[in-house]
């Protein structure tokens, strides 16, 4: 037997972009093992639940294989034909603004280049967005205006030297996974590292935090104006380094003091206590060594930008930016939304950080040779989508990514690309709502399959190798957008051969005119521009910039010089504004949306794996006690949630973690795996000003209980379809899918029901199981085949229904005992069979009921002894916090 090959590559997920040794086993068989790359310095070795299921996620179910015309297979040649043709076309009659690119942090950085290169020099548009957008378009702007560059000044170590550590706007624990590994791993080894979390909500992250303030949604920059006020007062100013390295401070002073000057004042309107906004306050000001993290909760904000520089101010006052444990510290979402930064991917930017200034319009035009070279920033996401849906764009090719279900007021967007003449969509997957739209299908290579580099959120440039071979016709995005470009008479500004080229080009271009007094460009990656095939192909990890000549630079600024015109900082005045649209008494409820511990995006790839499955395996409605009280709802049962843009269907959680007047749902079912579900139907499509990034964070929504005739459940073996159902998600299951259904209309025969949806056609071998109570609205029906498990459905007129957990372990069964058939027609496990509850470790499979057991028998006072006893933690670590909560709740 030959020993399996190993590769280095970089996890698809989040921006933390962890390394990850994956190791062929079989490689037809596409059967592999992950574990995390020790050598990495982003991760050292960890890798979180999602980056752990890696190799669950690797098979061809659900993939694009072939190009498709209309709905039909197509050759290659004839699906770029017309993808080159239509294009050209278009802008021949309507011009270059008739036609956009959207595309997506998925893709890798050489990817990106070309399709940025395409648009913006070629096809003479700057209509190429990104779904970063949503992502981090806040932070872009935020650091522009105070850095005059797009640049994270630190590197993660900073949050293992840093003695305070703020986690703002960031569930890192749930999102960033690893980055929270390291913080708490710090934690415990310095007793003087604290923690603060800003959140409106209590979340995971908050189980390492000495402070958590759950201020209220929209009061961020005020916070952090009474911070830079407070600073000021008691004389934590450095002014040493605002005379020699910023400008701004006094207009950002005094607008700070405008409104944050009065402690009490800020927190009355913050809703926090005065003495847990005065500990904060203290704790910066008294602490050198702080790092500020913030994401999601900060950007996806109508003044996201602002919330940014309000942060920014603080450190840059008191100086504490580019030396080590101390900055401001955007971390993204996307595993390359850095690197699709760098190139351009964003409308209002050029390429290698380059801006819509003339110099540098110039400067790449020449460089790429480009005939029609974009001469003004194009139309960003949100914007992009309207003049679709206004019929303005004509042309539209979407990237990796799925519109249709993750912008904001998701109907309308899909509406308008239903309606746009001609849709690109190039994707790995074959049935997500997007691709369903798509005139011309291209299918493209995935995670295993294509090579080229990402960066993370601290400059780390890794590369992700290919250890698959390309399934049926996929091919690398670079490739097929190389091969529109030469069909549009590009022939040989679009020859690349390989990734290496197009990294080669793009280090080249990021070098150019870079290095003269008064031109310095942060981002300069030229020290990788003569790269030859096996350099490229062993390219360790590093942090850019990466200059002939120079060193590694962990850390950007720590002399102080920005990338300005005047080399200086800049402090930015800012004066709090409320979100756009406030609740009322039509929509009382403020709408947060987010990710959750185990699943990506709209779980494309994270939805295929049962153990990522397992932990929420239905999309839910979190809302405090009191809300759910005024509103009728109860746990577990199911909520419309209802905003002026668009409805959903959730399973309702009732939760103090919630404040009262907000909710939250997460951001990852689409109809692909459930119905009514997808959240992007709600929120509000305002945008920040600055940076065109959604306001995903505050929506005024209502919701009231959906209360359907019956509710069940199916777990089966093969897939089914199962039409007519108002409430439906499917998930994973090890051997089977899981089916959680509601629906308005009753059944008279609930078994002939059954058989209808379960049985395969002609089927005679299966052996049923069944109970029915027609009067009662009760079933329980299990199918058998040669004393095996084969599927199930359960109804009831309530949600008073079997554990799935123990039913799952019945699908492990080569042949089910007699009691486990009586189990099955009693709904219930019987005395003497353990039922380990929902799934909080999903590396070891150990349910909740299981933990709360071990704690209260065998007295386990912390994580360490449950992890002994139970093993639950001891791999990823994702549900530690999980489990230091069930620690302090009752058994
Ligand atoms: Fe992947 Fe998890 Fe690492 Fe993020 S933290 S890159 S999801 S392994």
């Amino acid at each position: 037997m030959t020993a399996p090959r190993t590769v280095n590559t970089t996890c698809p997920y989040c921006g933390v972009g962890c390394g990850v040794l994956a190791s062929v086993e079989d490689e037809s068989a596409r059967l592999i093992a992950v574990s995390g790359d020790p050598d990495h310095p982003a991760n050292l070795g960890r890798l979180c639940s999602k980056g752990s299921a890696l190799h669950e996620t690797v098979g061809l179910q659900g993939r694009l294989l072939h190009p498709e015309i209309d709905g039909q297979r197509s050759t290659w040649d004839a699906a770029l034909d017309r993808v080159a043709s239509t294009f050209q076309q278009t802008i021949a009659e309507h011009g270059p603004g008739s036609v956009a690119f959207y595309v997506s942090g998925q893709l890798l950085t050489e990817d990106y280049y070309v399709a940025n290169k395409l648009m913006k020099g070629f096809l003479g548009s700057a209509n190429i967005d990104t779904n970063s957008r949503l992502c981090m378009a806040s932070s872009v702007a935020g650091h522009k205006r105070a850095f005059g560059s797009d640049t994270v000044p630190g590197c993660y170590e900073d949050l293992e030297l840093a003695e305070l550590v703020v986690l703002t706007g960031s569930n890192t624990a749930w999102c960033h996974p690893v980055l929270y590994q390291r913080i708490r791993a710090a934690k415990e080894k310095n007793p003087r590292m604290k923690v603060v979390v800003i959140d409106p909500r209590r979340t995971a992250t908050c189980e390492i935090a000495d402070l958590h303030l759950a201020l209220q949604p929209g009061t961020d920059t005020l916070l952090f104006n009474g911070l830079l006020a407070y600073l000021a007062r008691y004389g934590h100013i450095d002014f040493s380094y605002i005379e020699s390295h910023t400008q701004g401070f006094g207009a950002a002073i005094e607008a700070a003091r405008q409104e944050g000057d009065k402690l009490p004042d800020v927190a009355r309107t913050c809703g926090l206590t005065a003495d847990d906004l005065s500990r904060f306050y203290s704790l910066f000001a008294s602490t050198g060594k702080t790092v500020t993290v913030y994401s999601q909760g900060v950007n996806q904000s109508s003044a996201g930008t602002d919330k940014v520089n309000s942060i920014i101010n603080c450190h840059l006052a008191t100086g504490r930016i580019g030396t080590p444990g101390a900055g401001p510290f955007s971390v993204t979402g996307q595993p390359n939304a850095m690197g699709g930064r760098e190139v351009g991917g964003l409308a209002n930017q050029l390429a290698a950080h380059m801006d819509f200034d003339s110099d540098s319009i110039e400067r790449v035009a020449e460089f790429w040779s480009a005939p029609a070279m974009a001469r003004e920033p194009g139309l960003k996401a949100v914007d992009l989508f309207q003049a679709v849906g206004e019929g303005k764009i004509k042309a539209l090719w979407i990237m990796a990514t799925n519109p249709a279900v993750s912008l904001p007021d998701a109907d309308r967007v899909r509406a308008a690309i239903a309606g746009c003449e001609f849709v690109v969509v190039s994707d790995c997957i074959a049935d997500a709502e997007t691709v369903r739209l798509a005139h011309v299908r291209l299918p493209a290579a995935t995670w295993g399959e294509k090579d080229g580099t990402v960066t993370n959120s601290d400059r780390t440039i890794s590369r992700q190798r290919a250890f698959l071979p390309l399934p049926g016709d996929c091919r690398p995005d670079w490739w097929i957008i190389s091969e529109v470009g030469r069909r549009m008479g590009y022939a040989e500004a679009f020859s690349y051969g390989n990734a290496r080229e197009i990294f080669a080009e793009h280090a080249a271009l990021s070098g150019l005119d870079n290095h003269a007094a008064g031109r310095l460009r942060g981002f300069d990656i030229s020290a990788y521009e003569s790269l030859d095939d096996s350099s490229y192909e062993s390219l360790a990890p590093a942090p850019w910039p990466a200059r002939p000549g120079f060193g590694v630079v962990p850390r950007m600024f720590a002399d102080g010089i920005f990338h300005t015109a005047d080399q200086r900082a800049r402090l930015v005045p800012i004066i709090t504004r409320q979100p756009v649209n406030r609740p009322d008494t039509a929509y009382p409820l403020v709408l947060n949306t987010g990710r959750i511990r185990d699943q990506w995006h709209t779980m494309t790839r994270t939805g295929l794996s049962p153990r990522l499955s397992a932990h929420l395996p239905e999309p839910f409605l979190e809302i405090r006690a009191e809300d759910a009280a005024t509103s009728g709802l109860e746990q577990g049962e199911l909520a419309e949630v209802e905003s002026r843009w668009g409805r959903m269907l959730a399973r309702v959680r009732i939760s103090d973690d919630q404040q009262k007047g907000s909710v939250f749902v997460p951001m990852h079912w689409s109809d692909q795996n459930s119905l009514s579900a997808r959240m992007g139907a709600l929120v509000n499509p305002v945008t920040d000003p600055q940076s065109g990034q959604p306001e995903s964070k505050h929506t005024p929504v209502r919701v009231r209980p959906w209360s359907p005739a019956w509710h069940g459940f199916i777990l089966s073996r093969r897939l089914l379809d199962i039409p007519g159902i108002d409430w439906r998600v499917r998930a994973e299951g090890v051997d089977f899918h899981r089916y959680e259904l509601a629906g308005g209309t009753t059944h008279a025969d609930w078994a002939a029901w059954a058989r209808e949806l379960l049985c395969e056609p002609g089927e005679t071998a299966a052996e049923w199981v069944d109970f029915q109570d027609v009067r009662a609205g009760r079933y329980r029906g299990a199918r058998i085949i040669q004393g095996r498990l084969e599927s199930c459905l359960f109804v009831a007129p309530d949600i008073r229904l079997p554990e799935r957990s123990w039913l799952a372990g019945l699908f492990q069964r080569e042949h089910l005992s007699d009691a486990e058939r009586a189990s099955l027609l009693a709904g219930s496990p019987g005395s003497g069979v353990e039922n380990p509850g929902p799934v909080i470790c999903v590396c070891h499979g150990v349910g909740r009921n299981t933990l709360l057991k071990a704690i209260a028998t065998q007295q386990l006072d912390s994580v360490a002894a449950v992890g002994q006893c139970t093993q639950a933690g001891t791999n990823c670590g994702s549900c530690i916090p999980e489990i230091q909560k069930l620690l302090g709740s009752p058994a």
